[in-house]
This record gives C-alpha cells, sequence and structure tokens, in this order.
C-alpha cells in the first residue's frame, strides 16, 4: 500500500498551487460569485498546461494519465472554487470518458482531440422532470426514423447547458421500459429541434452554465449513439468515475475552508488571546482537519484502486458520499470559527458552504449512494418500486 504521491504527482500539485497565487484564483472566485459568469479564458490556459483531457486515451491526443492526476489537480484547483476546476472535471471525468471508452473510433476522433484543445465539450444529460434518482423512469425517447432516430423530451439541470458543444443524451429506445430500454447518444448544440430553456438559479455554484435542453424531433443520426439498451450497465460504470470527481470538488473545497479558519483563528483576537488559543476552537478546526483526511483516503483509494480505468462502485459511492457530507460539515464549521465574518461575503467561507451543499445531490443524492452501497454490502438489490 502506497501512501505518498510520487515526484510527477507533487510537481503537479505544487504548479497548480502557484498557478493560482500568480492568477489570483482567490479573487477569480469571488468574481465568479458575484458576477455569476463562467471563467471562459481559464479553458484555453488549462488546455496549454496540458490539464485538459489528461486521462483521455493518448491514441486521440489525450494525457493516458491515470485517474489520481485528475483528482489531484481538481481538489488543487476547487481549494479556490468549484468553477475554477470544472474545466478539469469536465474534460477529465465527465461524460466524455463515456465517449472515450465506449465510443465508436468516429466519435472518438471527432471528440477528444476537441475537447483536450479546449474547443469542445461534454455535457451529460439524464434528469428529467419527473426522472431524477428514479433515472430508469425516464421518457426521453429516441423512435426510429429511417435510417436515424428521432429524439423527443426534456431534460433538467443540465450542467453545462447552453454553452457545450456536444450532449451526451440518456434516452428511451422505442417501448422497451425500464433500465433495458436507455442508451445514451450525442447531440450537437445546435442541431434542428434541439433548444435550452432558462439559466438555472442555484443557491451556490454561482457561473455554472446550467438549463433545462428540450428535444422536439431533433434529428440524430445512427452514427451518434454511443451506448444502445441493453447496456444500461455500461453507462453507469463511467459513473463511478465522476463520482471520484464530484468527491475531490468535496476535497477541494473543504480543504479551502480549512486554511481560511486556520489562519483566521491564528489572527483573530479575543480577550486578549489569538482564538486558536481556546480548545473549542481548536476542537472545531481539528475535527475539520480529521474528516476532510479521512474523506481524502477514500477518494485516493478509489482513484487509485482504478488506474486508468472504473473505480469499484463500492468505493466511488463510499467516497462521495463521505466527502458529500464532509463538505457541508467541514465549511459549516470554518464559519462558526469565523464568528459573524463567517456569514459575511467579506470572507469566502460562506460561499465555499453554498457550493459544498450542491455536491450531495449533484451526480446522485447520498441517500441513492446508501442504497447503492447496502446491495453490495447484502449482495443483493433492494428495489425501490
Ligand atoms: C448542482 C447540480 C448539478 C447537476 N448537474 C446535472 C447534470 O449535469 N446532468 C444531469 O443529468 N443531472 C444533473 N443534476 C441533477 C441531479 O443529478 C439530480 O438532482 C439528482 O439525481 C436528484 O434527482 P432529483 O432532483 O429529481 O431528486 P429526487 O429524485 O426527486 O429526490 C428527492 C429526494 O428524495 C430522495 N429519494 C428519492 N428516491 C429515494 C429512495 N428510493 N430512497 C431514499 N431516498 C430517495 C432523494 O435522495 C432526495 O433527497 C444536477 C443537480 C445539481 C443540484
Amino acid at each position: 500500500m502506497e501512501f505518498s504521491l510520487s515526484d510527477e504527482q507533487r510537481m503537479l500539485v505544487e504548479m497548480l498551487r502557484n498557478l493560482g497565487k500568480k492568477e489570483k484564483f482567490d479573487q477569480l472566485a469571488v468574481e465568479v460569485d458575484r458576477t455569476g459568469k463562467f471563467p471562459h479564458h481559464l479553458i484555453e490556459h488549462y488546455a496549454k498546461l496540458g490539464l485538459l483531457g489528461m486521462t483521455l486515451s493518448p491514441a486521440e491526443g489525450g494525457g493516458g494519465q491515470p485517474n489520481i492526476n485528475a483528482i489531484l489537480a481538481i481538489e488543487e484547483l476547487a481549494k479556490f472554487s468549484p468553477m475554477i476546476a470544472t474545466p478539469v472535471f469536465e474534460s477529465n471525468i465527465g461524460s466524455v470518458r463515456v465517449i472515450d471508452s465506449f465510443g465508436t473510433e468516429a466519435q472518438k476522433r471527432a471528440l477528444i482531440p476537441g475537447v483536450v484543445k479546449g474547443e469542445l465539450s461534454v455535457s451529460v444529460c439524464m434528469t428529467e422532470p419527473e426522472a431524477g434518482s428514479d433515472l430508469t423512469a425516464l421518457t426521453t425517447r429516441l423512435t426510429p426514423d429511417g435510417a436515424d432516430y428521432k429524439l423527443n423530451g426534456r431534460k433538467v439541470f443540465i450542467s453545462g447547458g447552453g454553452e457545450a458543444s456536444h450532449y451526451l443524451v440518456y434516452a428511451r429506445f422505442g417501448d422497451t421500459p425500464g433500465y433495458k430500454g436507455i442508451g445514451g447518444v450525442i447531440v450537437e448544440r445546435g442541431a434542428p429541434g434541439f433548444s435550452f430553456g432558462k439559466q438555472e438559479e442555484f443557491m451556490g455554484l454561482r457561473g455554472m452554465p446550467s438549463c433545462d435542453l428540450v428535444f422536439e424531433d431533433v434529428k440524430v443520426p445512427k452514427e451518434n449513439m454511443v451506448i444502445g439498451p441493453g447496456n444500461f450497465k455500461n453507462l453507469m460504470t463511467t459513473f463511478d468515475v465522476e463520482r471520484c470527481g464530484n468527491a475531490a470538488m468535496c476535497l477541494g473545497c473543504a480543504g479551502g475552508a480549512l486554511e481560511v479558519a486556520r489562519s483566521y483563528a491564528m489572527q483573530r483576537q479575543a480577550f486578549g488571546r489569538p482564538i486558536c488559543e481556546f480548545e473549542s476552537v481548536q476542537n472545531l478546526i481539528v475535527d475539520m482537519a480529521m474528516k476532510l483526511d479521512a474523506a481524502r483516503l477514500l477518494v485516493y483509494r478509489a482513484a487509485v484502486g482504478a488506474g486508468r480505468g472504473f473505480p469499484s462502485m463500492h468505493e466511488s459511492a463510499m467516497a462521495k458520499c463521505f466527502a458529500n457530507e464532509m463538505v457541508s460539515e467541514v465549511t459549516s464549521a470554518a464559519m462558526q470559527v469565523l464568528g459573524g465574518y463567517g456569514y459575511s461575503k467579506e470572507f469566502p467561507v460562506e460561499r465555499m458552504h453554498r457550493d459544498a451543499l450542491a455536491w450531495r445531490v449533484a451526480g446522485g443524492t447520498v441517500q441513492m449512494l446508501r442504497i447503492t452501497m447496502a446491495s453490495i454490502l447484502f449482495a443483493r438489490r433492494f428495489d425501490q418500486r
């Protein structure tokens, strides 16, 4: 069992730490939250640094690196803000991995080089107004139309909606009920009949493009099918890696909050002493550090164990669930350490707490993750219907 980073990984983390200081990512994070505008200029910058598609297949120009390298990069950048880490998340851990793993050669050639250069991006489109946790109830439908398909339906809460160039849409092929009828197809922005709803207003993750997608008789060529019906397991397998990315966002967010709280506790005076001399404040900080470290071990275990492939379902579900709850607690404790300033926009911890609360829903709720883990622990399926 190896618990230390390689020289290459240490250099990656160090490079990103220096980049954040040089580019004043702390100020950028405040600006993105205030304006709600995504920092697009980072994409080109990250592409030049080789941070985009670092885990994708080398045959198509990807970096061929293990998952853990992307996880480390996401964690480091998310210490400033998840928005600053998003391009690295999307291009390494997001739905482009489905195409990298299960797509046709033509699909990979068409998308992966563009993702690596920061010119293209792929959003994952599963959730519908009446089907979130219960994904197998989705009704967005593909019906045969000559040699192609016609797509009809509506998706909600789609991250990257309106801005991504491509959309991996989970839909039902024909009338086959349940998971057996579900597959995934690529739809390009601009396809006739494909439109976007208004930008979602979330309490946190401000700046993240998110909206409804509407499909009205959208023609989808047969070549755009990535995963056909009957292969639902493949669609869900790729989700295990996305869970680790989501959890890495939590590690970063909690790490950022811990650092703010720790340095504040050394400077803030009360009763003539720095508040870090009070045992209750020490306990708050120590508990934050302990929970963060425990989550980090779970996330790294899942990512390292997977190498360049997909993590185990159990390890990734456990890592995401624990990290999702950890980041809510750690950012809340950071606010407490800062007293009134914790509740003020003058300091970043209130933003970090707002951002933190998204992860326990996005990418699957902590309740649903527990159901996944229960089915593994009891070695049986618990049908929720
Ligand atoms: C910031 C953000 C980003 C997102 N990005 C995307 C995206 O890019 N693409 C995408 O497709 N979706 C995205 N989503 C949607 C997200 O995946 C769903 O919100 C999530 O899966 C939950 O679905 P729901 O909102 O319909 O809640 P519901 O499924 O209606 O659940 C409501 C509550 O009931 C609980 N619940 C439901 N069923 C059970 C059960 N059987 N047992 C116990 N509890 C249960 C849930 O845990 C939850 O607490 C995003 C959401 C957020 C908040």
